[in-house]
């Protein structure tokens, strides 16, 4: 274990970025503007576990993850109707192994019972599972560096997609320890941060603290929680410790599979279909991760510059065809949004950015009451699209669709107050716009 956390901090800078992406488009570190992210885990089904920390999370929205030893435990719960109500409530539950053995010390079909049983008896137990689950290392063994201990991961990958280990190390590891080619499967030797009574609150905070500031990820560790266990901390000091993560609202605390997941497939995703022009770029996401076991909703950053648009203006940004709303941009601005794999994202020019407008086009009345027409003088038909009003903030305050054939179109402004509008068309002939009176 000591081993393994030496070797990582040697290789902290090995990578800065993600080289498989395009330049322009950048999977963000860790979701929705969060800077660093933790994990709370809990193994050995210490009763204290269910009866005091998870009522201590739920009160403030925090998912835990429980590894369970599924034949039972020195602190003695292994009652299934609890942990299902666990589940229930969006908290992880993960393997501990069957008998809590040294797994380092069995053989290889040994090994196997007790990764693949204990895996089996949690998916039979529990309804809803992913497929692969999170497993802590009994002891911290299959987390290290020795030979034996790779053997046990390679034993353990089908049937979980990360590992706890159980070492304290300095707390947490840095974002890019996890492209160290040293680690075969470095999801399966996730460091943690051991808790305990001789862990004081000073020390807590730092640790997090760090942690932010290097934008990497830990595991909180903890065993009994107030009725007993190993390393028993009193319920408010668990309590203390929740309080400070509250205290910093750019840590994303979630359960120690999605954590890794979201890592994992953060980095594995790449861009494609790219299409682009110099007031539109559009492409999709992709990666190679199993479906089933990697689904996450990826917060992107799109960086204008660096895309061919060269036009400052108002902009739709479409996720399949759903609009995520009209942007503003600037040349040199970043757009962030969220996304999955398989989407087709577009971001692309309302305004036209000349203003386009057809020369045999006129709104009438103008200013417009109840009934604003748009006719096409040439007898030529009217776009079917999307019509939408904008005040002078940009915000849209009436939208229709539009499907017709015909020269002339009627929209219904009587609910706007006096003032000056934007009528923007969207249509699969492109976009239009034009200034909109209202006089009541
Ligand atoms: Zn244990």
């Amino acid at each position: 274990m000591t081993i393994a956390k030496t070797i990582l901090l040697f290789n902290l800078a090995l990578i800065g970025t993600i080289t498989s992406l395009k330049a322009q488009v950048v999977v963000a570190n860790w979701p929705n503007g969060k800077k660093a992210a933790l994990s709370i885990t809990f193994d050995d089904n210490c009763p204290g576990q269910f009866t005091h920390a998870r009522p201590a999370l739920d009160a403030r929205g925090y998912k835990g993850t429980f590894f369970v030893i599924t034949g039972g435990s020195q602190c003695g719960l292994r009652d299934w109707d609890t942990l299902r109500s666990v589940a229930r409530a969006g908290h992880e539950i993960g393997s501990h192994s069957v008998t809590h053995p040294q797994l380092q010390t069995l053989d290889t079909a040994r090994i196997g019972a007790e990764l693949r049983d204990s895996h089996a008896e949690i998916q039979r137990q529990i309804p809803n599972l992913p497929t692969k689950l999170t497993i802590a290392w009994p002891s911290g063994r299959g987390g290290g560096s020795t030979r034996k201990e790779d053997t046990i991961r390679m034993i353990a990958g089908p049937y979980y997609l990360a590992g706890r280990s159980a070492s304290s190390g300095q707390g947490w590891d840095s974002y890019t320890a996890y492209l160290n080619p040293f680690f075969k499967n470095y999801y399966l030797q996730v460091g943690t941060y051991l808790q305990g009574p001789s862990v004081t609150g000073a020390a807590f905070g730092q640790t997090i603290r760090a942690c932010l500031n290097a934008g990497g990820l830990m595991s909180l560790l903890y065993h009994g929680i107030e009725t007993g266990g190993f390393n028993n901390i009193p319920i408010t000091l668990f309590e203390e410790h929740l309080d400070t993560l509250a205290n910093h609202p750019d840590l994303w605390i979630t359960t120690f599979g999605q954590m890794l997941r979201y890592h994992n497939q953060a980095r594995q995703t790449t861009v494609t279909n790219v299409t682009s022009s110099n007031t539109y770029y559009g492409f999709t996401l992709a990666d190679t991760l199993n479906a089933t076991d990697y689904d996450e909703t990826l917060t992107i950053k799109l960086d204008v510059a660096s895309t061919g648009i060269v036009q400052t203006g108002n902009y739709d940004l479409d996720i399949d065809g759903q609009r995520t709303g009209y942007r503003y941009i600037g040349t040199s601005d970043t757009i962030i949004f969220n996304a999955k794999r398989g989407q087709r994202i577009n971001l692309s020019t309302v305004v036209g950015l000349a203003n386009r407008w057809s020369p045999n086009w006129t709104l009438s009345p103008m200013p417009a009451q109840g009934t604003l027409i748009l006719r096409d003088n040439g007898g030529q038909s009217i776009p079917s699209g999307t019509y939408t009003l904008q005040d002078q903030l940009g915000r849209i305050v009436t939208e229709q669709q539009v499907q017709q054939s015909t020269n002339s179109v009627n929209l219904d402004v009587t609910d706007l107050p006096s003032g000056l509008y934007t009528l923007r068309i969207k249509s699969a002939s492109g976009f239009y716009s034009n200034k909109v009176i209202v006089q009541k």
